[in-house]
């Protein structure tokens, strides 16, 4: 944190000294007082984007038009954001919530309108000015608030509560990539039950469409307790799918914009899941679903059978597999073909590759090349000589 807010200063002293404002502002204000790791170091500034643009020499454009660009610096990127409005005093008062409304100097003066520092310490979250305008001006800001009580385990100010309440309806409006980053911290944030109390309370999961498909799981209070067991967001949708028996993930996944790799894995786990829940895990379940897939379907398992993860066990299982891929078989595709008579399908590669692979697996045979060619020869796979 040190070495990080150095650095912010440095930009700062840089940007004074060409005759413009800037401070460190937003969440690493807010972290710094929380005494917890900050992530990203946001500077709002007076100087317009091209001045920054020339002050620094290694810049990259975000959102120019927004007045954002990122700053790097000794390793570290900073964004750095020209003042909503007409001031330093304007700028703050066009943020969400009082704790994420502080300025900090280079010399560590703290600029605080509303009193974020208070409610930091009382542990409250209270939106900037009227909270009704602010959740009309941007709906987003009711799930951001979810997200600090899941992330700080902080208490909702009454106003802002009711005001979130009354306009909870318009999250429908927001584009679906950001209604994600909120969610996304909201199921791994370290308080989510105290999140999930608020969002049954707000009936968010009636009122947002996002959530439909689904809302049964999110509604089931025995899902949220296994929701803290979960570490990763393929996981948590693995979990509600499962609660869910919603089972066109595809595109449920689709429709959250979620990565191909995110979805892969939702699919190959939800394949293998019902088996593990019912026998718990074989090597062959490691080998076939991978170290990376085969821990993170253990903490699914264990979570919604209520017991500790067994990530040991995954790795020792996995440990003890005498190959680990398909692709460490002492033999390929085209040494078979050789091996096969010239009227042979071509298809049998495929099956024959798959038997081999499972007689390596079961240790019935050893993975070497001329072990596995005999094997085939007995099993009457391939030809005699
Ligand atoms: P994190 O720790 O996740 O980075 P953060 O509060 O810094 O949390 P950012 O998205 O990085 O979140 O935003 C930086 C700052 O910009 C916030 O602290 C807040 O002051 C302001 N901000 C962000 N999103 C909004 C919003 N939707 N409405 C109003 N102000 C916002
Ligand atoms: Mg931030």
């Amino acid at each position: 944190n040190e070495s990080t807010f150095q650095s912010a200063n440095e930009i700062i002293g840089k940007i004074e000294a060409l005759g413009h404002e800037a401070y460190v502002v937003g969440g690493a204000v807010r972290d710094l007082f929380l005494q917890k790791e900050i992530h990203d170091v946001d500077i709002t500034t007076s100087a317009p984007v091209n001045i920054i643009k020339s002050a620094f020499p290694k810049t990259i454009d975000v959102a120019i038009k927004h007045g954002t660009v990122i700053v790097q610096y000794k390793g570290e990127s900073f964004e750095v954001t020209s003042y909503r409005g007409s001031s330093l005093l304007a700028d703050l008062a066009m943020r969400d919530f009082t704790i994420n409304a502080m300025a900090l100097t280079k010399e560590r003066v703290v600029i605080d309108p509303y009193l974020g520092q208070v409610d930091i310490k009382n542990g409250c979250l209270r939106a900037v000015d009227d909270p009704h305008n602010r959740f009309i001006e941007d709906p987003l800001r009711i799930l951001r608030a979810i997200r600090f009580v899941s992330e700080l385990s902080f208490t909702i100010e009454k106003q802002t509560l009711e005001a979130m309440h009354k306009h909870i309806d318009n999250i429908n409006q927001v584009a679906v990539e950001r209604v994600f980053s909120e969610f996304k911290k909201i199921c791994l944030g370290n308080n989510v039950e105290k999140a999930f109390e608020i969002i049954i309370h707000l009936k968010i999961v009636d009122k947002v469409s996002y959530f439909q498909e689904v809302k049964h799981a999110l509604k089931s209070v025995d899902t949220l307790k296994s929701m803290c067991a979960c570490k990763n967001m393929t996981e948590v949708w693995i979990l509600f799918l499962f609660v869910s028996r919603y089972h066109n993930y595809k595109n449920f996944l689709r429709s959250w914009k979620q990565p191909k790799k995110v979805i892969d894995e939702v699919e190959t786990i939800m394949l293998r899941l019902p088996i593990l829940l019912q026998n718990g895990f074989t090597e062959e379940d490691c080998y076939f679903l991978g170290i990376e897939k085969a821990q993170k379907a253990e903490r699914v398992r264990a979570a919604l059978l209520h017991k500790q993860p067994q990530i040991n066990k995954i790795n020792s299982l996995f440990h003890q597999l005498p190959i680990k891929e398909r692709k460490q078989i002492k033999i390929n595709g085209s040494e078979i073909i050789r091996l096969l008579e010239k009227d042979e399908p071509r298809e049998r590669i495929g099956e024959i590759i798959f038997h081999v692979e499972k007689a390596i697996l079961q240790k019935k045979i050893e993975n070497k090349k001329e072990t596995i060619i005999n094997w085939l020869r007995e099993e009457g796979y391939i030809g005699a000589k």
